[in-house]
C-alpha cells in the first residue's frame, strides 16, 4: 500500500502546515498502520481560516460576480476530474473503500455530482421581477434577488468524504458563499486535497479554506460558535447534529443537518425476481458505512423462509468477494477505525442479547488483515423495536423483519426516528410507487431506481436532518431572498 502525502491546511490561498508544525497520524483501515500524516490545526489556524473566508466574502465580488464565480468553480471541478486516480487512491487507502466502491460511488459519484452542480447553476434564478403593484395610491416596482448567505462552515464525516465534501463545497461556492471545510479526523487528506486542487484552479484567496485536526470537536465547535460564520452545513451523526443545532442557536446560525439513517428496503410478495431481490439486499457496500443504505430488510411473512434461504446463499457466495485491497471488484473492505469496529461489535452483541439470531457473520476477521475487518453479518428473527432495528449501526449488519401486508410494511418502515432513504421492490410499479409515497423519508428508490444522484435534492425527514443538498436545491440552500422595491409614477 503506497504511503499518502501529508495533508496540509489550506488557508487564504496557501497550502501550509499548522502554525506550531504539529502533525497527526493518518491510519489506514486496511492495516491499522500509519500511512501518512496531517496538519494539526491550532485555534489560531482555525481563527485565520474563518477570518480569511469572512474577508473574501465581504471584500471581494465573489458573491456578486456570477459569471466569474461559475468559471472559477468549473475550473475547480475540472481539477477534481483530472486528479481522479489520486482521489481513488485516497478513497482506497485512507477511507478503506474496496476498489469497486472507491471507483464507483466514492469518486465517480462525487465527480458526476460536481458536474451536476456546475450544470444546475444555470437553473438558479438570481433575480426575478415581481412587476408593479399599486399600494395606497402609489405604484411600486419590485424585484426579488437571491443572495449568498455568507461564510459557510462545512463539517463532514469519513464514510464518503469526497462525495460529501463536494456536495457542500461546490454548492456553497456556486451560491456565492465562502467556505471553511473541516473534514473528519479519520479522512483528513480527502479534505486537504481539495485545497491543493482549489489552488491549481486559481480560486481567489480565502474563498475556500481547509482545516484538519485530530480533535473531532474543537474546529467544528469554533466554527459553530463564531459569529463571523453564517452557516453550518453538517453531515454526521444525529447526536453531534443535535449538539451543533444547540450551539448554533446562540448566534442564530443557519444550520443544515444531514444525519443518520436506518433505511428500510421493502420487498413485496409480487417482486418480479424475488430470490434476486432478496440476494441483492445484503448490507455489504462499503461495509455498510453509508447513511442511506438499506439496513432493515422487510420481507413478506408468507415468503419469509424462502427469503432467509436466499440470504444465506447470498452471504455464502460473498465470502470470497470482500476484504481484498487489490481485487478490482471488491466493494467491501474494513470499517474505518478501531473505534468503529468496537462500536459495530457492540451492536452485534446487543442483537444477540436482545434475542435475534445470527443467520451469517458476527465476527471480527483478522484473517483478512491487521486492519478493522468485520464480516458481513445478518440478523434474523428481528422485531422492529429491538435496538439493532432502531439504531444506526454503520457497519456491515443487516436486520431482517417480516411483515404481514403492505400497510404493515409501511408502518414498520416508518416506525423509526430516522427518515433518510427507502427502497421498494414490486412486480407492480403502481403498487411500488404507492408504498414509496407512504414512506416518510427523503429519497426512495422503486425497483432499483437511483434516487440519490447529483441532480436530485437529497436530505432527511424526521431526525435524519433538515435542509437539502445536491441539485439546484442544494445551491439555493446556501442563499437567501431579498425583496427590493422602488416607487414609480
Ligand atoms: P460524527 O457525527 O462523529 O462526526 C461528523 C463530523 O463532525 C466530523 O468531522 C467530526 O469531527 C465533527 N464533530 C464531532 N463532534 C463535533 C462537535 N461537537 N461540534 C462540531 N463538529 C463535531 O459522524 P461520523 O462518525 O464522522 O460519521 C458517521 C455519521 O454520519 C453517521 O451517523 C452517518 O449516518 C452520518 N452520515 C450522514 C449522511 C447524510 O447525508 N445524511 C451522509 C454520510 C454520513
Amino acid at each position: 500500500m503506497e504511503p499518502l502525502p501529508t495533508a496540509n491546511l489550506f488557508i487564504e490561498g496557501v497550502s501550509r502546515p499548522a502554525q506550531n508544525g504539529k502533525l497527526f497520524d493518518n491510519i489506514s483501515p486496511w492495516t491499522g498502520e500509519v500511512v501518512g500524516q496531517a496538519a494539526e490545526a491550532t485555534a489560531a489556524d482555525i481563527e485565520h481560516a474563518i477570518s480569511a473566508a469572512r474577508k473574501a466574502f465581504d471584500e471581494t465580488d465573489w458573491s456578486r460576480n456570477h459569471t466569474a464565480r461559475h468559471q472559477a468553480v468549473t475550473r475547480f471541478v475540472e481539477q477534481l476530474e483530472q486528479h481522479r486516480e489520486q482521489l481513488v487512491t485516497i478513497a482506497r487507502v485512507e477511507v478503506g473503500a474496496g476498489v469497486g466502491a472507491a471507483n464507483l460511488f466514492q469518486v465517480q459519484g462525487a465527480l458526476d455530482g460536481a458536474r451536476d452542480l456546475v450544470n444546475a447553476f444555470a437553473s438558479v434564478t438570481w433575480q426575478e421581477s415581481r412587476g408593479v403593484r399599486e399600494f395606497m395610491g402609489s405604484n411600486t416596482e419590485r424585484v426579488v434577488t437571491r443572495e449568498a448567505l455568507g461564510v459557510v462552515g462545512a463539517i463532514t464525516p469519513w464514510n464518503v468524504p469526497l462525495y460529501i465534501n463536494v456536495g457542500k463545497v461546490i454548492a456553497a461556492l456556486l451560491a456565492g458563499c465562502t467556505v471553511v471545510l473541516k473534514p473528519a479526523p479519520d479522512t483528513p487528506l480527502m479534505g486537504a486535497i481539495m485545497g491543493e486542487l482549489a489552488a491549481l484552479a486559481e480560486l481567489p484567496a480565502g474563498v475556500f479554506n481547509v482545516i484538519t485536526s485530530s480533535d473531532p470537536a474543537m474546529a467544528g465547535e469554533m466554527l459553530t460558535a463564531d459569529p463571523r460564520v453564517d452557516v453550518i452545513s453538517f453531515t454526521g451523526s444525529t447526536a453531534v447534529g443535535r449538539r451543533i443545532m444547540a450551539a448554533g442557536s446562540v448566534t442564530l446560525k443557519r444550520v443544515f443537518l444531514e444525519l443518520g439513517g436506518k433505511s428500510a428496503r421493502i420487498i413485496l410478495d409480487d417482486a418480479d425476481d424475488f430470490p434476486m431481490a432478496v440476494m441483492s439486499s445484503i448490507a455489504v457496500f462499503h461495509a455498510g458505512q453509508g447513511c442511506a443504505l438499506p439496513t432493515r430488510l422487510l420481507v413478506p411473512k408468507s415468503r419469509y423462509q424462502e427469503a432467509i434461504e436466499c440470504l444465506s446463499l447470498a452471504y455464502q457466495g460473498f465470502e470470497e468477494m470482500w476484504g481484498d485491497f487489490d481485487n478490482p471488484e471488491n466493494i467491501m473492505g474494513p470499517v474505518i477505525s478501531k473505534r468503529q469496529q468496537e462500536r459495530v461489535m457492540g451492536y452485534i452483541q446487543c442483537g444477540l442479547d436482545e434475542g435475534a439470531n445470527l443467520l451469517h457473520g458476527g465476527n471480527r476477521r483478522p484473517d483478512k488483515g491487521t486492519g478493522f475487518f468485520i464480516e458481513p453479518t445478518c440478523f434474523i428473527d428481528v422485531t422492529n423495536d429491538m435496538r439493532i432495528a432502531q439504531e444506526e449501526i454503520f457497519g456491515p449488519v443487516l436486520v431482517v423483519i417480516p411483515f404481514e401486508d403492505d400497510e404493515d410494511a409501511i408502518r414498520i418502515a416508518n416506525e423509526s426516528i430516522y427518515g433518510l432513504g427507502g427502497y421498494v421492490v414490486s412486480g407492480d410499479l403502481e403498487r411500488g410507487k404507492y408504498v414509496a409515497n407512504r414512506i416518510r423519508a427523503g429519497a426512495i428508490s422503486v425497483n432499483g431506481g437511483m434516487s440519490i444522484i447529483g441532480d436530485l435534492p437529497f436530505g432527511g425527514f424526521k431526525q435524519s436532518g433538515m435542509g437539502r443538498e445536491w441539485g439546484p436545491e442544494g445551491i439555493c440552500e446556501f442563499t437567501d431572498l431579498k425583496s427590493i422595491a422602488w416607487s414609480v409614477v
